[in-house]
């Protein structure tokens, strides 16, 4: 009889690699579409609040416009969630049967249910993650940034002494410029409301009005009226609005200088800075990814990387097929 002297068999290996590659494969697999999904629903909620960005500033609309960052903002939130969501249920349709979604055929519907929770999914982590929604917008140079957060008090119509120039370059190297989030250069520091709109040119005319701060249009108007007054108005000066610095790139402040000297309108542009909210159309790949495939014709099945690989390359595999069959009926 073969065997042991010890009857106990082979001795085992201490270390079983082909176990461990096995594991290793599962845990890549399982972990392939997370990735895939938080990315690809990332990059499409990125890109649809820069799209929105860009229509706002064609129509005008800044983070100052009065009630936009309450009512365009959520939408354009809502807007980028939604596609997020699409993007994230294409992928998973690829991942799982290999073909765009166009191809699916009447199995595939986009359900209301659908963009409703991603709606909601996104809405919620980019409040939650401390989102403004004033950040989906574009800036007005005139006035607070849509990306203005902490800011530091000022003295008046003074520049800002060492302290507060060492706050400005704490804030400002955290979160960039207030209107488009640059960090280049040397903070300056951007009084808010403007020195104009504060205490008034050379002339004594105020500046363009921040309707979105009710202290501001208070002011305004009890100056305005009291300025009116008959014989009080020429003695009774009433102080202006509290003023406060907030950190400003170079450029942005030129464009602010030229903004207010002409009394111009002057949007820019952003792309949001390091900031957690941008996260919330990850999270709705997320649960794209979570729910493997459900309520499509692609439900449980595996979802391979392959097959990702397959859905792109079958539109070129047919322009190919296309392009040498006609070469082959002009050749005969
Ligand atoms: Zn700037």
């Amino acid at each position: 009889m073969l065997g042991f002297p010890d009857g106990r068999g082979p001795p085992q290996p201490a270390f079983d690699l082909a176990a461990a590659m096995s594991v290793g494969g599962r845990i890549a697999q399982a972990v392939a579409p997370l990735l895939a999904h938080t990315a690809v629903s990332g990059a499409a909620f990125g890109a649809s609040l820069a799209a929105t960005q860009v229509a706002c500033m064609s129509l005008r609309i800044s983070a100052a416009t009065v009630l936009a960052p309450q009512t365009i903002g959520v939408a354009c939130v809502v807007g980028a969630s939604i596609v997020a969501g699409q993007a994230s249920r294409r992928l998973d349709l690829m991942g799982r049967l290999g073909v765009h979604h166009s191809m699916v055929g009447s199995g595939y519907t986009t359900r209301k249910e659908d963009l409703i929770a991603d709606a909601l999914v996104g809405l919620s982590f980019f409040r939650v993650a401390g989102g403004n929604f004033r950040s989906a917008l574009p800036s007005d140079v005139r006035f607070p940034g849509a990306l203005s957060g902490e800011s530091v008090p000022a003295s008046g119509k003074a520049y800002a002494n060492e302290w507060q120039r060492r706050e400005l370059l704490r804030l400002f190297r955290r979160w960039g410029c207030h209107h488009c989030g640059s960090r280049r250069g040397r903070p300056i520091g951007d009084h808010m409301p403007p020195n104009m709109s504060a205490h008034g040119n050379t002339k004594g005319r105020l500046g363009p009005l921040n309707w979105q701060e009710p202290d501001e249009v208070v002011n305004r108007g009890l100056r305005s009226t009291i300025g009116r007054l008959p014989v009080v108005g020429r003695k009774l000066r009433l102080a202006p609005p509290k003023q406060r610095y907030y950190p400003q790139c170079e450029s942005c402040s030129q464009k602010q200088s030229a903004a207010m000297r002409n009394w111009k309108k002057v949007l820019v542009f952003h792309f949001g800075g390091p900031r957690s909210q941008y996260f919330a159309g990850a999270f709705v790949g997320l649960r794209h990814a979570l729910a493997h495939g459900e309520g499509t014709p692609a439900a449980g099945r595996p979802w391979r990387w392959s097959k990702v690989v397959d859905a792109l390359m079958k539109p070129v595999r047919e322009f190919q097929r296309e392009f040498s069959d006609v070469v082959t009926i002009k050749k005969r």
